[in-house]
């Protein structure tokens, strides 16, 4: 048998869905299109669809320092005006997938699905009601913190409010009812915790790894992992070099010049959090375009075909391949967003 046709082919059939990455920041720097094949950076159409990707869910950060009013609100609406700007002038190749069963048409046509998040909740502005506009632009995922805001701690931050304050709960409750993913990336485990007492819905973690393998305070504990599961929830796996390996984070720390592991160092953080969680809690949130040292063996998105073969060489069945290259996701996209 033709090893690597099979691994090819299971690919191929399964939805492979990526839950993070911040291309929209390249497409302006770069001033390129996404449609245009990109020397620099992960992720454009072309290595899309030449890593097998099916959809792709679109940050639009915004966070830092403190800034005017309206400031952070309208940094999100540009960012997501350029996205659907380029969904549209590439719409042969990408539509902008609001529910699930806008998915599954545009995998039928061979289309790739696209899915606006904001990262960070200071795009809200402290107002609920801006969660809505943002809706109704098509967002339907939003990280709550990168930095921390006037409502929730983020994870690499002094705590200042023990993690959700009472505006931050409604926040939750407010997307729960908006029908809005609630991404708990970046967050505080205190405010992770406070996410999963309020929230009726599960919750995903779109790009965090597993502490126990490398102690970082972006990546999530095993009790985290564990309560995001039982809430239904999923995390998907980043890519980032300093997430996933304890000696590249700890030779960053010394400032000594770190090298990238090996991609398989993923496969280590998916088992991880498989053999904490659950086969149901696991994804993938590369964090392309927002990191500058993915692992050797996967330096963008035209690589991603790889997992699916390092998946089934650690003996994975098919069905469980389909889970984690973006199954589980679907599931929680379907639950929370509509079918
Ligand atoms: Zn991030």
């Amino acid at each position: 048998m033709d090893q690597r046709k099979s691994y090819y082919d299971i690919h191929k059939a399964v939805i492979v869905c990526d839950a993070h990455c911040d291309t929209v920041d390249r497409l302006m720097k770069d001033k390129t299109d996404l449609g245009t094949r990109s020397k620099n950076g992960h992720v454009d159409i072309p290595r899309l669809i030449e890593g097998g990707v099916d959809v792709q869910v679109f940050a639009s950060y915004v966070g830092g320092s403190k800034k005017p009013k309206g400031y952070y609100f309208n940094l999100a609406k540009r960012k997501l005006d350029i996205l659907r700007t380029q969904f549209a002038k590439n719409s042969k190749t990408i539509s902008l997938a609001l529910k699930l069963s806008d998915v599954q048409k545009a995998n039928q046509s061979n289309k790739i699905s696209a899915i606006l998040a904001i990262e960070g909740g200071q795009s809200i502005e402290n107002d609920i009601n801006n969660l809505h506009i943002f809706y109704d632009l098509g967002v339907r995922i939003m990280t709550l913190t990168w930095k921390s805001t006037d409502w929730a701690d983020a994870s690499q931050q002094s705590m200042k409010h023990n993690g959700l304050t009472d505006l931050g709960k409604r926040v939750v409750k407010e997307m729960n009812k908006l029908n809005m993913i609630i991404d708990v990336s970046h967050s505080a485990d205190k405010t992770v915790l406070d996410v999963l007492n309020a929230s009726s819905d599960p919750v995903i973690a779109s790009h965090s790894c597993a502490r126990a393998l490398c102690d970082h305070p972006r990546n999530l504990s095993d009790r985290l992992i564990k309560d995001i599961a039982n809430a239904g929830g999923v995390i998907c796996v980043n890519f980032y070099s300093l997430f996933l390996d304890q000696k590249f984070k700890t030779d960053t720390d010394k400032k000594l010049k770190p090298k990238p592991p090996s991609f398989t160092k993923i496969i280590d953080h998916i088992d991880h959090i498989v053999q904490v969680g659950g086969i149901d809690c696991v994804g993938l949130g590369s964090d392309f375009d927002g990191m500058d040292a993915p692992p050797s063996g996967l330096e963008d998105v035209t690589k991603m075909p790889k997992i699916t073969s390092a998946l089934l060489e650690r003996g994975y069945l098919d069905e469980e391949v389909a889970q984690i290259m973006g199954g589980n996701f679907l599931r929680v996209f379907g639950q929370v967003c509509g079918i």
